[in-house]
């Protein structure tokens, strides 16, 4: 057991963002499917690193509330998945640049909705991270079949890398039973899949211990989940594949689901009934600081190291006296809300003000791909600042139903000539000052244009830069469209 491997391990996964961090040895994964085990993906292997992100409470206790298929801020858990690869790459290539052979896993966003070969498991992951976070010692399954942690209950996604270096495991959860039946899950569930075509039991032995829970029927499950049908439609008593593919043919589809049995589920220690500030689940107990102090300045400072770091252009914090004065409602969308901080990026277009709509009609490729990397950049700073200041003891909100408009243009953030506006906007219980801050990625450094850019690249993860002039990539250009001339690009849109 390399215990100082496991010491830098658990660290470059905090620094990176991870909320939990277990080692699971491969015996711990003894009785899963070959096929979805750490072994069956990388013959050697000898641990798994698993490590979760929590949801920010805010988000879980609010969102959800008028239907589960009304989604504003539970949506930041699409770029949690995004972090959650980020964290798993990167631990991946720390790994095996130290040379351990090493399989970072995407997180779960894909299944094998069917059983494969001998592997009769639907819905089936490459490995299942939840059962991983119990193999790693960071929880238990509770009766809804998700990871329970002490800290934050089912609040949690989780990531596992299967790696050959052996690593010390962290001791099984061994605490309080996390799950004590209150039925919750059962009670919400807007499928009522805890009640209607539940199969027994499914019993899941880790190291001796038995983690029983309901044998859900998965399709039913999936009625909003995963095939977004609506959940006011007459859900028949039996639901399968083809009953839902012929509902998505016959009804079309509504939109993604809040996962339900995930709102609801806090262990007892950590419930704390507020009615006044949300009606379905309770609120998680956690430390919060009292709102008449100050902001610590380091936490101004946090959050400007997060905007750079994602390269963004300005970072605005409003208090809660400007934001009365505008007639801003923060408190119909947080209602211990204080403070805002409005985030901005700008995509400048290299032509004039009056060809921008031109230059993204014919240049869709580059237009999706500078569009799609501001909004990962705004959003994976939003989900970090939160988690930062909900880790203090305020509360976050990110993704609000709160419009932008007024703050931007309080802000005087407008999408200018061929400058186009990206703003993301968290509400938040810490009392902020009003401070406006330019320009927090930009950089006077000086030098060798090229050796600034490679050094860039490789601190974003690069392992190599190269460079060539547009008059080389013009003279390749002329050879390819001699090449590809026969060919159409054709963009598929589902509507
Ligand atoms: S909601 Fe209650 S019954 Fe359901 S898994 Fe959580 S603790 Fe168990």
């Amino acid at each position: 057991m390399d215990h100082k491997l496991t010491v830098a391990v658990k660290e470059f996964a905090y620094t990176l963002g991870a909320d939990l961090v277990g080692i699971a040895p491969v015996s711990r994964y003894e009785n899963a499917p070959v096929k979805m085990s750490p072994q069956g993906i990388l013959p050697g292997a000898k641990s798994v690193v698993v490590c979760a992100i929590h949801h920010p409470d805010a988000a879980i206790e609010l969102d959800g509330e008028v239907h589960p298929q009304i989604m504003g801020p539970y949506s930041i858990q699409y770029i949690m998945n995004t972090k959650l690869d980020f964290l798993s790459f990167k631990i991946g290539r720390m790994l095996e640049d130290l040379g351990y052979p090493t399989v970072p896993i995407a997180s779960s966003n894909i299944w094998r909705y069917r059983g494969y070969r001998d592997l009769e498991a639907v819905f089936a992951p490459d490995v299942s991270h939840i059962y991983g976070g119990v193999c790693a010692g960071l929880g238990e399954l509770g009766w809804n079949g998700l990871c329970i942690t002490p800290e934050y209950g089912a609040r949690n996604r989780f990531v596992s890398i299967i790696t050959e270096a052996e690593l010390e495991p962290t001791p099984m959860y061994s605490g309080k039973k996390l799950c004590d039946m209150c039925g919750e899950c059962i009670r919400k569930c807007p499928t009522d899949a805890y009640r209607k075509e539940v199969n027994g039991t499914k019993d899941v032995v880790i190291e001796n211990k038995h983690h029983v829970f309901a044998n859900k029927n998965l399709w039913r499950c999936a009625w909003g989940e995963h095939f977004d049908l609506d959940l006011d439609l007459p859900i028949p008593d039996q639901v399968d594949e083809q009953v839902l593919l012929d509902h998505v043919k016959q009804h079309g589809i509504r939109h993604g689901e809040f996962g339900v049995c995930l709102k609801v589920c806090l262990p007892k220690h950590l419930r704390q009934p507020d009615p006044d500030y949300c009606k379905i689940s309770v609120r998680r107990k956690r430390h919060t600081i009292p709102s008449d102090l100050p902001v610590h300045s380091a936490v101004y400072d946090t959050v400007l190291s997060i905007a750079g770091k994602n390269t963004l252009d300005h970072v605005h914090f409003i208090s809660q006296k400007t934001l009365e004065e505008q007639g801003i409602p923060m408190k119909e969308h947080l209602p211990d809300g204080v403070g805002a901080i409005l985030l901005t990026d700008h995509i400048k277009l290299p032509c004039q003000a009056d060809e921008a709509k031109a230059f993204r009609e014919t240049h869709i490729m580059e237009w999706n791909t500078m569009s799609r990397t501001v909004r990962v950049n705004l959003t994976i700073a939003e989900l970090d600042i939160c988690r930062e200041l909900e880790k203090i003891g305020y509360s976050a909100l990110p993704k609000t139903y709160l419009k932008h408009d007024a703050l931007q243009k309080l802000c005087h953030e407008t999408t200018e000539n061929n400058a186009i506006l990206y703003s993301a906007l968290i509400l938040t219980s810490a009392p902020l000052e009003d401070r406006h801050v330019l320009d927090v990625s930009h950089s006077d450094a000086r030098g060798n244009l090229k050796e600034r850019l490679t050094r860039a690249a490789k601190e974003a993860g690069a392992d190599l830069v190269g460079f060539a002039s547009a008059f080389a990539i013009d003279e390749i250009a002329e050879q390819l469209r001699e090449i590809r001339k026969e060919e159409t690009i054709v963009f598929a849109t589902d509507k």
